[in-house]
């Protein structure tokens, strides 16, 4: 028996025992015992961990850094594949060690049928609380393997019309005059830019990049603002130098001196770090104008579709926005793009060492691809 027949009949008695594997760091392709197992019509998930590496340093109001902690995830079922990811910023609390010992406590063997997604991602979600990122892995993976199966884009199946996505903002971190002219050059593509403030050189930030375009921008406060007094002064300033809205002026907690901001402010305020799950979006109603949902938080696409609904019918502005990521979650995001009134789908372009192609963004625009699940191709086995 050759090598080849010997693993398709042995394959038989691994499928049969359903035995579940993980890929470790590096590990990229599965051994070729473990491909038979990948037929099963039982779910299989797998994962990796991957470090994502920043072209600039990334630097908030309240921290900076050079990498972001990632797990890439894949879901294959009937010998169709899926891929997924778990981006942990560190403010989100998650680690590469909390991820997968959550993704190891799965067992999706127990499903059969990818469809039966509402009970799939409620297992999921009840296997233990918080967790938003390991489960937004899982839930990507489910989406991207449910579109191969039926043949189309997420965008396409929920009837959306491509070309009403709206422009993405590019982020320029908070840093030096210097590095803001480089990355304010590097964004010229982009028809809006993102801006992070929340440090004493908020205006300066702003003004060099007034001295060189007058494209709309957003503002990531980030919590970084404590008064509220402040925080108006600085929204009228902005209000008068073409910005769009202001994302979290103040911490989370201030509920109140938010309320407060909203009822005079000049410009829209934006929730996101004020809340995660769906159920704390009603009593974000009074205190801003709109939400900025994030696949890491809202645990992936099915409570990212929710979030708008819930959004519109309390009467909100809906951002979709992401964390540092790979062209997988980026481009996940982006099949929702055409419901939304602002984008900062970003992410991907912010790594050195994305692994997929997908999403594009051309003259701006978020620009999806026709292609089944959430578009994506993994890089060098395209
Ligand atoms: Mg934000």
């Amino acid at each position: 028996m050759d090598r080849r027949s010997f693993i398709k009949s042995a394959g038989v008695a691994v499928a049969a025992a359903a035995v579940p594997f993980q890929l470790k760091a590096g590990e990229i392709a599965a051994p070729a015992i473990m491909r038979d197992v990948r037929k099963s019509s039982q779910l299989q998930l797998s994962f990796f961990p991957y470090e994502l590496k920043l072209r600039h340093a990334f630097n908030l109001a309240k921290y900076s850094r050079t990498t972001t902690p990632d797990v890439q995830v894949t879901l294959t079922w009937n010998g169709i594949t899926g891929y997924g990811e778990a981006s942990m910023p560190p403010y989100l609390g998650e680690s590469v060690d909390s991820v997968t010992k959550f993704l190891s406590s799965l067992d999706l063997s127990q499903f059969t049928d990818p469809f039966r997604m509402e009970d799939i991602l409620a297992y999921v979600d009840q296997k233990a609380p918080k967790n938003s990122a390991a489960k937004a892995s899982v839930d990507i993976a489910l989406h991207d393997l449910l579109g191969k199966v039926m043949g189309q884009p997420w965008y396409k199946i929920w009837g959306l019309s491509p070309e009403k996505t709206p422009n993405t903002s590019y982020t320029i971190g908070i840093d030096k005059p210097d590095m803001v002219r480089l990355k304010v050059k590097e964004a010229a593509p982009y028809k809006v830019l993102k801006v992070k403030m929340g440090l004493d050189q908020d205006r300066e930030t702003i003004e060099v990049i007034r001295s060189m375009t007058n494209v709309p921008i957003c503002v990531d406060v980030n919590q970084g603002w404590t008064d509220r007094e402040h925080a108006l002064r600085m929204i009228d300033w902005l209000a008068e130098r073409n910005c769009l809205f202001v994302e979290q002026p103040m911490p989370k907690e201030n509920i109140d001196d938010i309320a407060w901001l909203k009822s005079r402010s000049s410009l829209p305020i934006i929730a996101d770090e004020a809340f995660q799950r769906i159920g704390d979006i009603p009593k974000l109603a009074e205190a801003y104008d709109g939400i900025n949902i994030k696949l890491m938080k809202s645990t992936g696409l099915n409570e990212a579709y929710k979030m708008i609904v819930l959004g519109r019918a309390l009467g909100m502005k809906i951002m979709i926005g992401c964390m540092t990521e790979t062209s997988c979650a980026v481009s996940a995001a982006a099949q929702l793009a055409p419901l939304v009134d602002f984008a900062d789908l970003d992410g991907n372009l912010l790594i050195a060492n994305d692994r997929f192609s997908g999403m594009t963004i051309k003259d701006g625009k978020i620009t999806l691809v026709d292609k089944p699940g959430i578009g994506i191709t993994l890089l060098g086995k395209a």
